[in-house]
């Protein structure tokens, strides 16, 4: 069956371990038999960046770059720029009437955000609604399927709620329910043992990173901080090597035997970095090698050309909308 499968990463940085998990693997998969929307959100990214909007601009070259060297195909996806798109824009205008100030407090991934960026005195109200912004980018493709990391759950299931209101009240079947599609690893854990690796947190290996970077961060993760010596018995939950084991390394057997090993004792910290950086450069290195020679000139025209197709799509949805709310007066 072909769907329509639509996500979105933030320009807010380069991608990172966290986003080839959490949803670039689904997308090359699922690229093969549907039709994949993907979306660099620069308007999102404003909602907390408004003061810095160079780092915007200039990171829109360099996720595309990431999308292309993980094995994106622009033949088979639609690879656009949110902004260039202004009908999303009047979408979310209008579905904003559809949801209350305390429901989208109580969203825990933007109140944790919240805290996250000191917003908790003098929120942007930009940066509250972005989730509303969100349905409007997936309804506006009527999308089935949005690969995505744990963090994005609460995140569809308000646009499934907006979704339903909307066709509740105008007695329509105009706007489409999204499923989400959580990887095996929903949320990896930043290299400091934080509960999430971010690029707004710099708690990432990025997929450009270079060998030494790599090695470097490696080094500075966090394991068992009762693991203090080669023959002591170490813990395997939240140390954030095994997780990293767990989530690239190939062969299960060797980490579970490695896990054990650590268990009982007789394996240390620097051992098991040694292996992990081994499993971490094999991954990436091909991914960097494929970055490296794509040119600025046609990450341009793969976006320019993305972008008129995601535009077609989106205005046929809006002018559905618009009718819908009685909007045609002309
Ligand atoms: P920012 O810190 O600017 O919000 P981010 O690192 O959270 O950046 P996003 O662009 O917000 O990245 O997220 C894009 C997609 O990648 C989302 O579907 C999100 O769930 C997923 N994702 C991001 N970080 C992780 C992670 N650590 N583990 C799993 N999925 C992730
Ligand atoms: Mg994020």
């Amino acid at each position: 069956m072909n769907k329509v499968v639509l996500t979105a990463d933030r320009p807010s940085g380069k991608l990172h371990l966290g986003h080839y998990v959490g949803s670039l693997v689904h997308r090359i998969q699922l690229q093969k038999d549907h039709r994949p929307y993907i979306m660099v959100a620069d308007v999102q990214a404003l909602t907390d960046n408004f003061e810095h909007p160079e780092r915007v601009a200039e990171n829109i070259l360099e996720v595309t770059r990431d999308y292309l060297a993980v094995g994106i195909d622009p033949h088979k996806a639609t690879i656009f720029v949110q902004s260039q798109v202004p009908e999303l824009t009047e979408m979310t205008v209008y579905f904003l009437n559809f949801v209350t100030l305390a429901r989208l407090e109580r969203n825990p991934t933007v109140k944790a955000e919240i805290a996250q960026k000191g917003y908790e005195t003098s929120l942007p109200m930009g940066f509250l609604c972005y989730p509303v912004s969100q349905t409007a980018d997936i309804v506006a493709f009527k999308t089935d399927i949005v690969p995505v990391g744990e963090d994005q759950l609460p995140m569809i299931e308000l646009s499934n709620e907006i979704v339903r209101r909307f066709n509740r009240i105008y007695q329509t079947e105009v706007l489409k329910e999204a499923e989400p599609l959580v990887g095996k690893v929903g949320r990896l854990v930043g290299i400091d043992g934080k509960e999430k690796a971010s690029k707004s947190l710099n708690n990432a290996i990025f997929l450009a990173d270079s060998p030494e970077d790599i090695r470097q961060k490696i080094f500075s993760m966090f394991t068992d901080p009762h693991h203090l010596k080669v023959s002591d018995p170490g813990t395997v939950e939240g140390n954030v090597v095994f997780t990293y084991l767990e989530a690239f390394h190939q062969d299960k057997e060797e980490v579970a035997a490695l896990k054990a090993h650590y268990q009982r004792g007789g394996l240390g910290d620097t051992a098991i970095k040694e292996r992990l950086n081994t499993t971490l450069q094999t991954f990436l290195a091909p991914i960097r090698e494929r970055r490296a020679p794509l040119k600025d000139a046609d990450l341009k025209e793969i976006l320019h050309t993305g972008t008129q197709e995601a535009r077609k799509v989106a205005q046929i949805t809006l002018q559905e909308i618009r009718t819908a709310m009685h909007l045609c007066y002309f």
